[in-house]
């Protein structure tokens, strides 16, 4: 098969950790038979020096005429002093809308030949931690309807949280693509006990799954009890779906669990296949162009991309695979390095995990 992949490396170590994870794109691509072809396009700082905006049209273009996205990261101290619409990070914010996005998945797995990087106890990890948290990105309180003033001398504040049936109904469908690839176990989280958005939250997932994915389980858990259970028992969690507010809180708690932000990828998602690819990590300008940032990252990102994107579930396995030998037998880079490792670059990391497809 061929893909049209757009590649946005962006600033800081973006340039270096994409062309990593490009190696391994086109590794998979000559052991499995598959044709990538990359296009590159340019956001966030380097789209300010050469075009003036964060976001060209040009940039826009490429990413909806392909067939799925990958980015490096954005932003950096050259940078710092621009305001509003100026900024790297605008252009990252434009092009989620401009493709549609609404959902944002985020992984976390600890590695067990990283457990050591865990704040928890390695009895609590040692049977691995992989949540794959599915957040719904584009509803909820941070979209709702705000209010503020003074009542009878008291200053006020309000927030809405509204959500559709629709907008619970396409998320789910999400969750259920991805489960159905897993463990077929979802847990919804929500706090029903309390919250009217979150009863129908709880009645939606459940009638959408009964009616469209009729072999997922659908487990309830309340958010605060799902705060305890990350930190007390998270191995036994495989796909959570969850609203926005509770996905941005509890994502970045999974993240944690797993101790390194070299290690973490993450994709948004609308309707249809292309999606938005990327490691949870910045551009690490403190590192950038020292040949010392992890590319793992990004190269998860990429084989996100192979399995969420483009249904190649085999491919996807062999770079998750190439990655845990190369952890196995040594392999680190600064941020992961422990004593008596052996410690290896950027593009050094990348290539054995090529090597290992
Ligand atoms: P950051 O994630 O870039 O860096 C935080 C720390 O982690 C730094 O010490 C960095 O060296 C280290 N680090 C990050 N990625 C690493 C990797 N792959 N390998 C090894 N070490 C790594 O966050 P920050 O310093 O707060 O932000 C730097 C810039 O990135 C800012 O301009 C910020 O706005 C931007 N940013 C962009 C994104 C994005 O593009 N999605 C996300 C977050 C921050």
């Amino acid at each position: 098969m061929n893909y049209n992949i757009a590649v946005l490396d962006g600033d800081g170590i973006g340039p270096e950790i994409c062309a990593g994870a490009l190696l391994v794109l086109d590794k998979i691509g000559q052991k499995y038979r598959h044709i990538f072809n990359f296009s590159h396009y340019l956001i966030g700082g380097a789209a300010i020096d050469e075009c003036g905006c964060p976001l060209p049209e040009k940039t826009i273009k490429g990413c909806l005429e392909s067939d799925s996205v990958l980015l490096g990261a954005v932003g950096g101290y050259k940078w710092d002093n621009l305001s509003g619409d100026a900024r790297p990070e605008k252009g990252l914010l434009g092009i989620r809308k401009a493709m549609g996005l609404y959902s944002n998945i985020r992984p976390a797995k600890l590695w067990k030949s990283l457990a050591g990087a865990s704040p928890l106890k390695p009895e609590i990890v040692e049977k691995g931690v992989e949540i794959t948290i599915v957040r719904e990105l584009t509803g909820g309180i941070y979209f709702g309807k705000r209010t503020s003033g003074e009542e009878d001398g008291v200053q006020f504040a309000t927030d809405e949280e509204k959500y559709t049936v629709p907008e619970i109904e396409r998320i789910m469908r999400v969750a259920c693509e991805l489960s159905k690839k897993r463990s077929k176990r979802i847990a919804s989280v929500d706090k029903a006990n309390v919250l009217e958005t979150s009863r129908l939250w709880r009645k939606t997932v459940h009638e959408f799954a009964e009616k469209y994915y009729p072999d997922i389980t659908v487990e309830d858990v309340l958010v605060d009890n799902m705060a305890m259970q990350i930190v007390k028992d998270p191995t036994r969690f495989d796909v959570v779906v969850t609203s926005n507010l509770f996905g941005d809180i509890l994502s970045d708690e999974a993240a944690q669990v797993t101790g390194s932000i070299g290690m973490l990828a993450s994709s948004s998602l609308g309707d249809g296949t292309r999606g938005l690819y990327e490691p949870i990590h910045g551009s690490a300008p403190d590192i950038a162009g020292k040949d010392i940032a992890n590319p793992i990252a990004t190269i998860l990102a990429a084989a996100m991309m192979l399995r969420d994107s483009f249904n190649l579930i085999e491919e996807y396995n062999a770079v998750e695979r190439a990655i845990k030998k190369v952890l196995d037998s040594g392999y680190r880079t600064a941020d992961i390095y422990e004593e008596g490792m052996k410690k290896v670059g950027c593009a050094q990391m990348a290539r054995l995990i090529a090597e290992n497809i």
